[in-house]
């Protein structure tokens, strides 16, 4: 399957720090049109799309935030700098000197300042730099910033989408990668002469990022039986890793989570998903992700008696970084492996 690279820049370059998802939440909206049988937003902002199956005795969801990581302003100084706190794990190292948009009464660019390298201490080089060293720089003074910016407003990072060898790169791969394979897959299944097993919910969530909250109002709504968690992995295969750090490698396939620091994916449907990858010979790696949790558990606990809970990783470099990296073979071998399951669930013995 070839990627709609298109599809995914704009998915990518749409903002939407978490509790701030208003223009995410409406591009998935138009892309979701004729690819459901009906749609509908919760309170929250949460997007739920939900595909007929062949049967109803069952639900399936699967559930991709559509939050990124950003900023909130805190402050505007007297000489027009502003201040913000983080909405989300940035990594502090990797602003310096970037790009950002402050979605103020219209969008501002501005840029991550610090304090230059000729003119800090032996003791500031050797320190690594937090958050609060940085403001943002608009260029513009007080007076005409104020009519633009105010606290509260939010900062998302600024980094079109490119492609490059094998990849693509681009801030919010992390999650705007899942919600581009949740997207597909609705795609692949209306184009599909198999129907999903049951009644699939594809729900787009918001505020991931700051604790899987979307996520949890959503399962609740929904209380699946079956449910796939789609978020981006640490790929860890760059200079200085080992083996056994890396976590999931570019270009080696859809990972199927195992684990991460939120659940323990259930070994029923870890064993299902291997199969149907085999079945329909879709490259899969496994994934183990020591530290982070995913909307993942929200799905498995916050249904009554629990569902039976697995995850479809799309293995990212530079995560949390102001530019992250994705092999686009492994989007699509993503898309191939979430159709399939979706479609195949009633073929499996679900004994414990
Ligand atoms: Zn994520």
């Amino acid at each position: 399957m070839p990627v709609d690279i298109q599809l995914l820049a704009r998915i990518c370059e749409a903002p939407g720090a978490p509790g701030s998802e208003k223009k995410i939440r409406e591009l998935v909206l138009a892309e979701l049109t004729g690819l459901a049988d009906e749609i509908r937003t919760d309170a929250m902002g949460n997007i739920v799309a939900l595909k007929k199956g062949r049967s109803s005795a069952k639900k399936t969801m699967a559930a991709a935030h559509m939050d990124e990581i950003g900023f909130i302003v805190t402050h505007v100084d007297d000489k027009g700098f502003i201040r913000f706190n983080p909405v989300g794990g940035f990594d502090p190292k990797t602003l310096t000197s970037q790009r950002v948009i402050i979605h103020g009464r219209k969008d501002v660019h501005g840029v991550m300042g610090s304090k230059p390298v000729h003119i800090m201490s032996q003791e500031e080089k050797n320190k690594v730099p937090q958050i609060k060293d940085y403001f943002i720089d608009t260029g513009m003074a007080k007076k005409e910033i104020a009519k633009l910016v105010d606290v509260g407003d939010f900062v998302t990072r600024y980094s079109p989408l490119m492609e490059f060898g094998d990849c693509v790169n681009a801030k919010s791969l992390d999650n705007r990668a899942s919600v581009f394979v949740l997207i597909e897959t609705l795609r692949a299944l209306k184009k599909s002469k198999t129907k999903p097993a049951y009644d699939f919910h594809a729900a787009f969530t918001v505020q991931e990022e700051v604790g899987l909250r979307g996520a949890q109002t959503s399962a609740l709504q929904i209380q699946p039986d079956f449910s796939f968690g789609l978020d981006t992995t640490i790929a860890y295969d760059i200079p200085g890793s080992t083996p056994q750090e890396r976590c999931t490698a570019l270009g080696e396939g859809a990972a199927i989570k195992l684990m991460d620091s939120s659940v323990i994916c259930d070994y029923r449907m870890i064993a299902f998903m291997k199969a149907t990858a085999k079945r329909h010979k879709i490259k899969w790696q496994p994934e183990i992700l020591s530290a982070g949790g995913t909307d993942t558990a929200s799905l498995q606990r916050m249904v009554a008696g629990g569902s039976i809970a697995g995850a479809v990783s799309v293995p990212t470099r530079h995560i949390h970084q102001t530019i992250e990296t994705c092999n686009k073979q492994d989007l699509a071998d993503c898309v191939s492996l979430l159709t399939a399951c979706v479609c195949d669930l009633d073929s499996h013995d679900w004994s414990f």
